[in-house]
């Protein structure tokens, strides 16, 4: 999770919203990504869709079986199901999302009968460090008009 939110960081020097991933496997990293849907022009660049990719092209494979993702804040429906579709083994989040968020909040997308494939969670880790990156981010943009 320093890793992830180390790439929170720079999003945020970026001025992404400060979200990072990471994609381990058999105690490796595979891939490691930000938050770049400004940089890149694209709505779907959130962290862990970036993360995902880079981490299918690492293995070779359209399925991460055995691969846990550390992600900073709590996935959004998109990301939730990418994560699905990728057979993620173990979801690591940091603060979770009330507005945003798609696994504890909102479509609770894991939980849907027609979701077939549910990765373990485990939510609130860092949780403190991440919420604080996010709040520090919106607060200055706010500042700044
Ligand atoms: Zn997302």
């Amino acid at each position: 999770m320093g890793l992830a939110l180390a790439e929170a960081r720079i999003a945020a020097a970026e001025g992404e919203t400060p979200v990072g991933a990471v994609v381990v496997k058999d105690g490796a990293v595979i891939a490691t990504a930000r938050n770049r849907p400004r940089a890149l022009k694209d709505p779907t660049a959130h962290a862990e869709m970036l993360a995902i990719r880079q981490a299918c092209a690492a293995i070779g494979n359209e399925r991460l079986n055995g691969c846990d993702l550390y992600v900073t804040l709590e996935p959004c429906a998109m990301c939730a199901a990418a994560i699905s579709f990728a057979r993620i083994r173990r979801l690591y989040f940091g603060a979770s999302d009330p507005k945003g968020g798609a696994v504890e909040n909102g479509p609770r997308f894991f939980a849907q009968a027609t979701c077939h494939h549910a990765p373990e969670v485990y939510g609130g880790i860092r949780e403190s460090e991440a919420a604080a990156l996010l709040r520090e981010f919106f607060a200055e943009r706010r500042a700044r008009g």
